[in-house]
């Protein structure tokens, strides 16, 4: 269908164009049934404390379960999502699975772990967004101590006087805020000190390079300071190998979340996780301390 007869000329079409507007119709029309029909799965990764071994998060990440695809992951439908504004109704989906899941293992026993859930723009902006997560937290019996939401700096700036308003909401509540992909947008070191943030995360961007490539170095080092000297928790993201883990700890990164530790799994696989803490991968410091 790229090429069509009219007359005796050939109109073309931009393919890529075409194709792409074609490719989000279906999409969004797919995303609307996915809804329907239930074809979302939220996958769990742990954030791992270093000193202690044990499980301190667990971040909830979207998958679409295609009945043709199989797994579909965010990058091939959260933007899609996010300007249709399906993000809506997803997000307030997987809000509260996460909510009902660790609201099941804490009161199965298991020792309390923070649910990390993200925050698209879209979903950050929207008017009822605190209505939204109070109503949720009711349901599922979840205490808001345990659950920290992610946001990035592109959100944060984009209305720094509401977004001001939002978090003191949030914060008033008893609930954790953290800005993800930390040094990769746009914003100023001035919302750090005005905005009730408890975590920064790394991006994994930085800590890929962080054994290779000295300027890498020099800026997760000075996150990490800069995220001790006020006051607030640190997280690196997308930690790969030993040799990351080894220079994060070095500079007094305690809290990880990558590969190295575990992928995003499925919940019933994050409850072995959770059966079997302290982390295997991680030597604790006791062990260190012991050994040096
Ligand atoms: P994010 O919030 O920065 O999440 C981290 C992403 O990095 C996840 O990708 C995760 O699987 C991946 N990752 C974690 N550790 C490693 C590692 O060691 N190496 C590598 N290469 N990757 C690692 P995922 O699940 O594909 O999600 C991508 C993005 O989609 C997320 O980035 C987040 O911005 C968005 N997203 C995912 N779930 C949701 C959701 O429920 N709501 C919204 N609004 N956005 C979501
Ligand atoms: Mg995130
Ligand atoms: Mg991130
Ligand atoms: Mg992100």
């Amino acid at each position: 269908y790229l090429a069509k007869e009219q007359g005796n000329t050939y109109q073309l079409y931009t393919p890529s164009m075409n194709d792409k507007a074609y490719e989000r119709l279906n999409t969004e029309q797919a995303l609307c049934k996915a809804l329907e029909n239930d074809e979302f799965e939220v996958h769990y990764q742990p954030q791992v404390n270093i000193i202690t071994g044990q499980i301190t998060g667990m971040e909830a990440l979207v998958r679409w379960k295609h009945p043709e695809k199989g797994l579909v992951y965010p990058g091939d439908f959260i933007q899609i999502a996010e300007e249709t504004g399906l993000i809506i109704p997803i997000g307030e989906w997987v809000l509260r699975t996460a909510c009902l899941q660790s609201k099941a293992w804490q009161d199965a026993g298991y020792p309390p772990v923070t649910v990390v859930v993200n925050l698209s723009a879209r979903q950050f902006l929207q008017q009822n967004l605190v209505e939204t997560i109070t109503r949720i937290l009711q349901e599922t019996g979840m205490d808001p101590k345990w659950l920290e939401l992610e946001i990035t700096e592109g959100v944060i700036m984009k209305d720094v006087d509401y977004t001001v308003k939002v978090l003191q909401e949030l914060a008033k509540m008893g609930i954790r805020i953290a800005i993800d992909d930390f040094g990769t947008g746009y914003s100023s070191l001035n919302y750090l000190k005005r905005f009730p943030i408890n975590t920064l995360k790394i991006d994994r961007s930085f800590i890929q390079g962080v054994v290779s490539d000295i300027q890498d170095a020099a800026i997760v080092s000075t996150i990490i300071v800069l995220a001790r000297n006020l006051n607030l928790k640190v997280v690196a993201e997308g930690v790969e190998t030993e040799e990351q883990y080894l220079f994060l700890r070095g500079k007094q990164c305690y809290d990880m979340q990558g590969y190295w530790f575990s992928r995003p799994v499925p919940a019933e696989e994050f409850e072995g996780l959770l059966k079997r803490q302290p982390f295997s991968r991680v030597v604790t410091m006791a062990e260190v301390a012991a050994t040096e």
